[in-house]
């Protein structure tokens, strides 16, 4: 199957920045990469993105969408107006919206849901925190959190993407081990697999400080499909490397 690289540019970039970002990724990635490649970038920047990277091998999404349709939600982003924008993919669940706006497993069952509904791939993350895994609860958790998708989705989450994000390694420089990174991808595989009708095989990304040296290792384990890349998708050379790994 083939991995899919994805850039997650959190609150970073400017026009200028962006521009010159794109234009690089644009000129070194040739015609059919042999990875899937998207950069999930900020709203006010899909536009951009959106022309930049139309008929490139470069996919654009969000990072996040609401759970509501349309209406009164003042700052709210719909799943429409990404479509609106062209966006394949959404991330839904990144720790850091659970952590810092309070997202539940249920809302971001429901963001994953919209997003369906609007013909987006939702990249749904998963993930312990350092006192989770230091108290044996890892496996506990990230099956928790992927169960809330499945049961909001039904048999839609063969159309899905699971990125394993471990808490602690995002944005530390704290890599998750191939193994360990590993031993989780199963422990999400078993579960996708007894959840997925078809013989259809559910993506899941690693994420959590993938850099050009370590996503080698990573992305050759068995059940690793590829990256959902932070820090190091902001520059063009690192990311770059990291697709050429895959
Ligand atoms: P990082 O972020 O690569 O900077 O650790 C990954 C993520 O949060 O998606």
């Amino acid at each position: 199957m083939r991995k899919l690289i994805a850039g997650n540019w959190k609150m970073n970039g400017s026009l200028a920045a962006n521009a010159e970002l794109l234009q690089a990724l644009r000129a070194a990635l040739p015609a059919a990469p042999a990875a899937d490649v998207a950069v999930c970038v900020p709203f006010p920047y899909l536009g951009q993105v959106q022309a930049a990277c139309t008929g490139s091998a470069i996919a654009w999404g969000a990072q996040d969408v609401s759970v509501h349709v349309a209406g009164a939600y003042t700052g709210e982003v719909s799943a429409a107006m990404l479509r609106d924008f062209a966006c394949r993919y959404v991330i839904v669940g990144h720790s850091e919206r659970r952590q810092y706006h309070g997202e539940s497993d249920d809302i971001v069952a429901q963001k994953a849901r919209r997003a369906l509904a609007a013909g987006i791939t939702p990249i749904v993350c998963v993930g312990e925190t350092q006192a989770q895994r230091d108290q044996g609860d890892t496996e506990f958790v990230v099956k928790r959190q992927l169960a809330a998708v499945i049961h909001a989705v039904g048999h839609c989450v063969s159309e899905i993407v699971v990125a394993y994000e471990p808490v602690w390694a995002i944005g530390t420089g704290r890599t998750a081990t191939p193994e360990q990174a590993q031993a989780v991808h199963a422990v999400l595989r078993a579960q996708l697999r007894a959840a997925v009708p078809s013989e259809r095989r559910v993506r899941i990304l690693y994420g959590g400080s993938m850099t050009a040296d370590n996503a080698a290792a990573l992305l050759a384990q068995p059940d690793i499909d590829g990256g959902l890349v932070g820090g190091a998708s902001l520059k063009a050379d690192a990311f770059l490397r990291i697709v050429a790994a895959a």
